[in-house]
């Protein structure tokens, strides 16, 4: 991303509205105080997921400049080079010449890429359709999609484990996120613990500490994950986690099905009220 990108900018004023307005605390030590009903008012947690390399390239500098720690959900299995089929999908997409695209064999359609726009729109189309198609053959068709449209097998969209390292050095939180994000209801149970267990245990030999923090992946409560995945992450050793679920966390959460709200608001009007409404109890 460049300086003076929209959104390092949008992040930008995000981060000074939440500086000025909330107590901004490390996840793990808001859940402490959640439990203990010791939280302050108008508390904050800043999270984001994945493990993308801007979140230390442009997140943190930004972060830095108001003095606020986040904490980072990392997909330890794309560490160092690896790619989510999602952007496998979005490169192919990017790289592939205008006129019709025919991913029919892969059942994804055929799509014209005339403009920017239709781009765009097959790119939402796309992903939308694979998404919740088993594990194995979702990575599967997205590689073998980027393979032919000759996206690169190198990637460096997400961190380094030493990226993941910095983070943690410039205190950050690093959380697990599973090993390879699949949707937990997409994949059997045996599997679920296993991404579960894996992903916690490669981010424990990298930073050489405890992980006791968790996001789900995709993190729909219903639709993405059940109860029994709920206990798999209290068996793993996850002392909260975090959902999708769009809300605040309140002193009778769940801390291991606490729910959050993305910030995708274009103006700092529509955010200040969408935090507002938060703080209200009424998102
Ligand atoms: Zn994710």
């Amino acid at each position: 991303m460049r300086r003076d990108d929209p959104d390092t900018l949008q992040f930008d004023w995000m981060l000074r509205l939440i500086s000025r307005n909330f107590t901004v605390l490390p996840l793990g030590k808001a859940v402490e105080r959640l439990k203990s009903g010791t939280l302050p008012a108008a508390a904050a947690c800043i999270t984001f997921d994945d493990g993308y390399k801007d979140n230390l390239t442009v997140a943190l500098p930004l972060l830095r400049r108001y003095g606020l720690f986040a904490t980072f959900f990392v997909a330890a299995g794309f560490l160092d080079g690896g790619r989510m089929w999602n952007d496998d999908i979005i490169e192919a997409i990017r790289l592939s010449p205008a006129g019709l695209l025919d991913w029919s064999e892969f059942e994804l359609g055929r799509h014209d890429l005339a403009s920017d726009d239709h781009r765009r729109a097959t790119i939402a189309a796309v992903l939308g359709k694979l998404k919740y198609a088993p594990h194995d053959q979702r990575a599967r068709a997205a590689r073998e999609i980027a393979r032919r449209a000759g996206v690169e097998d190198a990637s460096d969209l997400m961190m380094t484990a030493d990226e993941v390292r910095s983070l943690r050095a410039a205190g950050m939180e690093i959380g697990g996120h599973t090993w390879s994000h699949p949707i937990l209801n997409s994949v059997g149970d045996d599997e679920a613990y296993s991404e579960i267990v894996r992903g916690k245990t490669e981010l424990e030999a990298i930073l050489r500490e405890n992980i006791n923090l968790f996001a789900y992946p995709n993190g729909n409560p219903e639709r993405d994950f059940s109860p029994k995945h709920v206990a798999m992450i209290r068996e793993a050793g996850f002392a909260a986690a975090v959902t999708t679920e769009r809300g605040v966390g309140k002193s009778d959460s769940d801390p291991l099905l606490i729910p959050r709200f993305t910030p995708w608001d274009r103006t700092p009007l529509r955010f200040a009220a969408r935090c507002a409404l938060a703080v209200a109890g009424r998102i």
